[in-house]
């Protein structure tokens, strides 16, 4: 009976119990999600004690790597995917692909969702990434092309690769779809329609400080612009990781500052251990909560790693790159504002997805960027 009027309740349909003639529905209250989509979202805003109490602030992450595919991407996956659907983009089961070129959790997020609404996924990547990347691509049944980092402006380039791929991809019914999150609409709508409206309501609106690191920049502009319609006096905060130029744009209007420009051969690599935010333009996502933004902090991997470490210490709290140079960010904001506000921030991942490099002292030694966190050090030594 119990079974029955579970499946009545997640199947949406009237039934009546066949044996007991019992409307189960009646009697049976259940909390069922979805399949994997419904894992998505809601997730919980946790106090950040150690900070806090540093503080004097209420300072809380919202817990995003609780979400199924292990990052807030799965809002984004899911709402580029489900938008193509309801614009007849793409048919399920048709063998239509989604094509998407990044070197991170959007991938493993898209992958995830293809498999659960009966897409193909092809991701293109560069071929320097951490192993259990590609392997976890593959075992979500996507398609991984490995190709060499190149700069950005390259035809090669793994973005501009997705986008021909999906381009020259036509079989009959199925479609090529090149999910393009830098640009596209939907990345910011999956935060402006869920994840803004869930922070509104954890903080019950009370909020003072909302502090986040921008990769494609809809998490960001999402949030920012639910909130900043909705909050008066709110203040929005950019966490930037070392040689990101975002931090320069919104300090001075500037992408580069000069040193930087010299610098930075390369240009359009942001040269930071932190993955998934940081960026050397600007795209369409970001632009969308630009303005809203009021000042921007500026990260160093010395205290992203420190921060990290300093978190599992204090909290039991496991966090991955991006995720602890926002903390970095919400604690300079709570020192700035003084005790009493409460500051919003973000906890993208966890360290599980960073184990072989930012998590790894070997690796840090290698590259000549291992900072140990002192037993006597506290984030005011740090930060
Ligand atoms: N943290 C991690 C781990 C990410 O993968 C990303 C996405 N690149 C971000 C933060 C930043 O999110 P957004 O792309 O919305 O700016």
């Amino acid at each position: 009976v119990l079974l029955t009027g579970l499946f009545t309740k997640v199947s949406n349909k009237k039934h009546k119990d066949q044996e007991n003639q019992v409307n189960v529905e009646e009697h049976v209250e259940t909390e069922i999600v979805d399949g994997v989509a419904g894992l998505i979202g809601n997730t919980p805003l946790m106090k950040i004690k150690s900070l806090s109490d540093a503080t004097g602030c209420l300072v809380l992450g919202k817990a995003e790597f609780l979400n199924p595919g292990g990052s807030s991407k799965d809002r984004v996956a899911l709402n580029m995917i489900q938008t193509a659907e309801e614009q007849g983009i793409l048919k399920p089961h048709t063998g239509s692909t989604v094509f998407e070129g990044t070197v991170g959790s959007t991938g493993i997020s898209i992958a995830m969702i293809a498999r659960a609404k009966g897409y193909k996924a092809w991701i293109v990547m560069p071929d320097d990434q951490a192993v259990e990347k590609y392997q976890l691509l593959e075992k979500l049944g996507a398609t991984v092309e490995k190709v060499r980092p190149v700069s950005i402006v390259d035809k090669k380039q793994f973005v501009n690769l997705a986008r021909e791929r999906a381009a020259n991809f036509s079989h009959g019914e199925a479609y090529g779809y090149f999910a393009d999150q830098f640009e596209n609409e939907a990345n910011f709508q999956a935060h402006y329609t869920l994840t803004g409206p869930e922070v509104y309501r954890q903080t019950g609106g009370k909020i003072d400080a909302l502090v986040l690191g921008a990769g494609t920049g809809g998490t960001l502009s999402g949030i920012t612009c639910y909130l900043k319609e909705r909050v008066n006096n709110l203040k929005v905060f950019l966490a930037d990781p070392q040689g990101s130029g975002l931090f320069n744009k919104v300090k001075y209007n500037v992408m580069y500052s000069p040193t930087e420009q010299e610098g930075n051969r390369r240009r359009h690599q942001v040269d930071t251990v932190v993955e998934g935010i940081g960026i050397n333009r600007l795209t369409q996502n970001f632009e969308k909560g630009r303005r809203y933004i009021d000042d921007a902090f500026r990260v160093t991997d010395e205290e992203a790693i420190k921060m990290s470490r300093y978190l599992v210490r204090e909290d039991g709290l496991f966090v991955g790159s991006s995720s602890a140079v926002n903390c970095v960010a919400a604690y300079r904001t709570a020192k700035q504002l003084g005790p009493g506000h409460v500051i919003v921030t973000l906890l993208n991942d966890s360290g599980q997805r960073h184990l072989t490099k930012f998590w790894s002292d070997e690796y840090l030694k290698a590259q000549d960027i291992y900072f140990e966190l002192k037993p006597e050090e506290t984030v005011h030594d740090f930060v």
